[in-house]
């Protein structure tokens, strides 16, 4: 099976849109999801539905919670708990069903979709090797796709102390029988200093991963977001990719 793995959309419809121009979707069996299809951005009901027209597994990240009320937004700063509540207010009853629908956790196969970590799958941040430990001890299956931090690493299995690995974008790898969590990055607002939209594929035949960058015209979802008055602050950090 090949699939095109995705996070953390954050409702920007421009880089989604430059994801799925990039690939080839004819060869690809499932997109898998990885939450937070909404927050931050200007294109929620937008973003919802464009996903859905895709073969997609989806699980439920922090934002789409809090953006439908099922988890309340103190957590948040400021910028994001704005951004939730103009959220709420746009999302269609339709959309708002569906993200209430989305599952925690998804396995399948050899894989396990999850938006933060397995041990708190909404809100944990797995930053560090020793975090991804504490996920690796109930992981079921080989590898756990995860976003949330929206920076793109992976975390290999090796002995008591997993290692953190970061790949070059447009180098795909061959996978080996270690255990494997692998986080994607963000579609709509990268936090790695490189402001273009990430995501992966992997096929499960050939046990091979590849991550990959693609440009995607900001200043359109700038320019959308400023028209809906959004937070400045989320406006300007697209162009940094912080
Ligand atoms: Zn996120």
């Amino acid at each position: 099976m090949r699939y095109l793995v995705l996070s953390d959309i954050h409702s920007n419809l421009p880089a989604l849109e430059a994801v799925l121009a990039e690939v080839d979707l004819s060869h690809i069996d499932e997109v898998l999801c990885l939450g937070d299809l909404v927050g931050y951005g200007p294109h929620p009901n937008e973003c919802i539905a464009r996903l859905r027209e895709l073969p997609l597994r989806c699980v439920a990240g922090n934002h789409d919670w809090a953006a439908i009320g099922k988890m309340d937004t103190a957590e948040f700063n400021l910028a994001a708990r704005e951004a939730c509540q103009w959220t709420e207010k746009e999302l269609t009853a339709e959309n708002r069903a569906y993200l209430q629908s989305l599952p925690e956790t998804f396995v399948q196969d050899d894989y396990t979709l999850v938006h933060g970590s397995l041990r708190a799958p909404i809100w944990e941040y797995v930053t560090h090797p020793l975090v991804a430990q504490r996920s690796f001890e109930l992981l079921n299956t080989q590898l756990c796709f995860h976003g949330h931090t929206h920076v793109p690493v992976v975390f290999r299995e090796e002995g008591p102390n997993p290692q953190a690995y970061i790949l070059p974008p447009g180098q795909r790898i061959t996978l080996d029988r270690n255990r494997y969590m692998i986080n994607t990055g963000s579609v709509g607002q990268p936090r790695d200093g490189d402001p273009r939209a990430s995501y992966l594929l992997f096929d499960s035949q050939e046990a091979t991963l590849e991550y990959r960058r693609v440009d995607y015209p900001v200043e359109e979802t700038q320019k959308s977001m400023k028209k809906k008055g959004l937070p400045e602050s989320l406006i300007t950090r697209l162009s940094y990719g912080w």
